[in-house]
């Protein structure tokens, strides 16, 4: 699959939830762009070359007053996709408004279900309601996070979710560097749920792609609040793959691929969207720490 160029956009660092599990710390947890940043952010990507998926995240998108305000409407009128990823706490009259000024640029809405904040019917049942209002090419998503201590209730949560025509995508618990040593019988619980050697559309277990090629910094590139841009997730934590401010004018792009150094890829939208060269559908990628 040929790289199909991407952006993660952490809009915001504010969110209306403290999930115990959460990988962001309080500290990264606050803070938006002003009304004149986010103008600036839209000048950035109206500049770019081509069609590109911008796929939006926080904290929580929603729960800053200028994504639906200002973000939205001004993403609406560019050549990009638009894709989000939400806590799903946003009132349905608002996320019917979302759906009206994103218009026909939606690619991905995804909705992460938070058990210690909402029960499984609810959630359920308006994701069912939100699912009505897309059109069929938008893919809709319910991410669950295998919170430890609570493994053996999510396979009646997925059931649930499935049961009600959505797609439920598990992902397993990371840290900081890795992803979390479940304990042996947590272990063939998460297995079950996510399958043994899942692809990246049917599960994220955060796997290693080092020594692959990689387009990420080149046709894909992750950007804070602040307009920081780092070549991957991993890149960032690791305090590498900088490519610069997009909001200063220092952003630069690579022009090729580089291999791969790291021993985990938390999030599986490079590998989604053709990033890492020679993965094939059912890849071989090994779990972090093997
Ligand atoms: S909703 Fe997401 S960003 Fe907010 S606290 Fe929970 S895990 Fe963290
Ligand atoms: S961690 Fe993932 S996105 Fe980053 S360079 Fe490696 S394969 Fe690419």
């Amino acid at each position: 699959m040929p790289p199909r160029p991407t952006i993660e956009w952490q809009t915001n660092g504010v969110c209306n939830y403290d999930c115990s599990y959460c990988i962001q710390s309080r500290q990264y947890r606050q803070g938006h762009p002003s009304d004149a940043d986010v103008d600036r952010f839209l000048s950035f990507f109206a500049a770019l070359p081509g069609v590109w998926e911008i796929k939006m995240s926080g904290g929580e998108p929603f729960a800053f007053r200028g994504f639906m305000t200002r973000v939205i409407p001004g993403l609406a009128k560019l050549q990009h996709r638009v894709s989000v990823l939400t806590n799903f706490s946003a009132p349905l009259p608002v996320l019917r408004r979302f759906v009206d000024l994103v218009g026909d640029k939606l690619e991905v809405f995804s909705a992460s279900l938070h058990l210690e904040y909402v029960k499984v019917g609810a959630f359920v049942a308006k994701a069912q309601t939100f699912r009505s209002w897309l059109r069929p090419e938008t893919a809709f998503v319910v991410n669950n996070v295998l919170v430890p201590g609570t493994v053996a209730e999510l396979a009646a949560v997925r059931a649930q979710v499935e049961a009600a025509g959505l797609k439920y995508f598990p992902q397993v618990m990371k840290t900081k560097r890795g992803v979390y040593a479940y304990d042996a019988a947590e272990a063939v619980l998460v297995k079950a749920l996510t399958g043994e050697r899942p692809t990246a559309r049917e599960a994220n277990i955060a796997p290693s792609y080092r020594g692959r090629r990689c387009w990420a910094g080149a046709a894909y590139f992750v950007v804070d609040q602040f307009g920081d841009a780092f070549r991957c997730r991993t890149a960032k934590r690791y305090g590498e793959g900088y490519l610069g401010n997009v909001l200063d004018g220092t952003f630069r792009l690579a022009d090729r691929p580089e291999v791969c150094r790291y021993d985990i890829c938390p999030c599986t939208v490079p590998a989604n969207r053709g990033m890492i060269e020679g993965l094939d559908e059912r890849h071989e990628a090994k779990p972090p720490n093997a």
